[in-house]
């Protein structure tokens, strides 16, 4: 079957939208410390080192943010335990100009806390938690995997802690749910990419030179390119160690970009084979995009 594809491109640009830290064990699954800890840098309380990388699109009509970041919804306490920045997807478009009401649509890969967090904020920062919530773009669409969005509001995570009511209420009537693989705007295609959740999914667009796939936490950091590199909150660690290969695969073959979930320096590369010609892949950042 040929995918017929609008050829609508965007100006896409990487954000920064927060660093944060988490237990290399966690983030490495199987993979024994002794041979993580060679791939990256981890501190004294053996975390190593995040950032969360969203996208923006924008085509003259619509404003597209792919991922929002953990946000700023968090006290001192949860600042210090993931190691997180003050830093939010609010202040990143700030940078480049953009305000929050421009944003259009808001497509998530899963609704996991440091992924979703961002799409809602305290109404009254100085209130905290007792001045309630509101959505951090007021004009946008979330465009998430009906599968997701369920399976968010039953709680079915490995974390107890993720899948929070504080990011997803106040943004229930805004959820558009897709079900599989569609062309949800002209030019941005979703496809499932489940084992990280049932639910993930992908997200794939071209600004007309490039290619891209942005597929969550399929593979978090370049340091993630091992076939057994899955952290240990995957749901099912073999359906994301399949998912991972068949993205690399693609990506190599295709030549498309990789967009990183949490690569801390090096947010797009590219799926490249290993300089000694040997099995497997290598994630070589690019530079610029
Ligand atoms: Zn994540």
């Amino acid at each position: 079957m040929t995918e017929q594809r609008s050829t609508n491109t965007f100006k896409t640009e990487a954000l920064r939208t927060g660093r944060f830290r988490l237990d290399g064990g966690g983030m490495f699954g199987i993979i024994p410390q002794a041979l993580w800890s060679k791939w990256v840098e981890r501190d004294e309380a053996n975390r190593v080192g995040l950032q969360c990388n969203a996208m923006l699109l924008q085509d003259g009509e619509r404003r597209i943010l792919i991922e929002s970041g953990y946000g700023e919804k968090w006290n001192e306490k949860d600042r210090s335990i993931f190691g997180m920045e003050d830093r939010t997807a609010v202040d990143a478009l700030a940078e480049i100009g953009i305000e929050p009401d421009q944003i259009t649509d808001v497509i998530l890969t899963h609704l996991h806390f440091d992924h979703a967090g961002g799409i809602t904020r305290w109404s009254d920062p100085k209130r905290g938690d007792d001045g309630g919530f509101e959505p951090t773009f007021p004009k946008a669409r979330i465009i998430v995997q009906a599968r997701e969005w369920e399976d968010a509001l039953a709680n079915r995570s490995t974390m107890t802690k993720t899948y929070l009511e504080s990011h997803l209420k106040p943004i229930a009537d805004r959820i558009v749910a897709v079900d599989g693989m569609s062309e949800i705007l002209a030019g941005v295609t979703v496809r499932p990419v489940p084992g990280h959740t049932w639910g993930q999914q992908a997200i794939e667009w071209s600004d007309g030179k490039h290619e891209y796939v942005f597929p969550g936490d399929v593979c978090p950091t370049r340091a993630h390119v091992h076939p057994s590199a899955s952290t240990a909150y995957d749901v099912e660690p073999w359906t994301n160690m399949n998912t991972k290969q068949a993205v690399l695969n693609r990506c190599r073959e295709e030549g498309r970009l990789l967009v990183l979930g949490h690569d801390p320096d090096s947010p797009v590369v590219r799926c490249v084979g290993r300089p000694d010609g040997g099995r497997g892949h290598v994630l070589e950042p690019m530079e610029s995009i």
